[in-house]
């Protein structure tokens, strides 16, 4: 049963490529960022309350995540494994997950912080599928129009640049010390996100294989 978790900073793509994996891997791909945007478009008072986090780019309180990411988990999909994204974010976390549902693995995404400022204030979103699209290097086909649904593309109030630069430094001051504690417990795997998505799908799926 595969159980993965992504690890990187924003910006590095990791969205983009728990779908292609979860495709591939036939599971869900469970991401607490779109569960709390969905909350949030939802307007309930867990969503309200999460939005002042989210537009700052700081997170949002750790129990308020993990009821939603708990709900989520139980539901029938998940049972069978699942590609975790965006969580979790600090070690509190990461001893949540251990005794809640432990995982297999975690795969870590690497880019230069230059190239992941680019990648974010160049994205633009589908609010309905949570596809992303990159001016630069993934325009959709139609301009402003999702490929899959057509919705119209949006950016997300939290790629503004200020919340950017909140994002990237509670990236490195909380996030990054998981990347040691999986390491330790040997189920961490480094993957070079440069390049196109294509190309970094490449490399992950050598990278799972050389271990099943
Ligand atoms: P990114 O990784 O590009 O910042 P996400 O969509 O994963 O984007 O997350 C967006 C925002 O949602 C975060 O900045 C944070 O406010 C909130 N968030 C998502 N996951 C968590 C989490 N596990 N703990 C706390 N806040 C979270």
């Amino acid at each position: 049963m595969p159980r993965i978790v992504l690890l990187g900073p924003p910006g590095v793509g990791k969205g983009t490529q728990a779908k292609v994996l979860a495709q591939h891997l036939h599971v869900p791909h469970l991401s607490t960022g779109d569960l709390l945007r969905e909350s949030v478009r939802a307007k309930s008072s867990l969503g309200e309350e999460a939005d002042v986090y989210m537009r700052a780019g700081r997170l949002v309180p750790d129990d308020l995540v993990l009821r939603i990411l708990r709900e989520r988990l139980g539901r029938a999909d998940a049972a069978t494994g699942y590609i975790l994204d965006g969580y979790p974010r600090n070690v509190a976390q990461a001893n949540e997950l251990d005794r809640i549902a432990p995982i297999d693995r975690v795969l870590s995404f690497d880019l230069p912080e230059s190239a992941l400022v680019v990648r974010l204030t160049q994205r633009w979103t589908c609010p309905k599928c949570g596809t992303a699209y990159n001016l630069a290097t993934r325009p959709p086909k139609v301009p402003g129009a999702c490929d899959l649904d057509g919705t119209t593309l949006v950016q997300r109030a939290d790629d503004a640049p200020a919340a950017v630069r909140t994002r990237l430094a509670v990236y490195r001051e909380q996030t990054e010390p998981l990347l040691e504690h999986y390491r330790r417990l040997g189920r961490l795997t480094p993957i070079d996100a440069r390049g196109t998505p294509e190309q970094v799908a490449q490399r992950l799926r050598t990278a799972l294989e050389g271990r099943s």
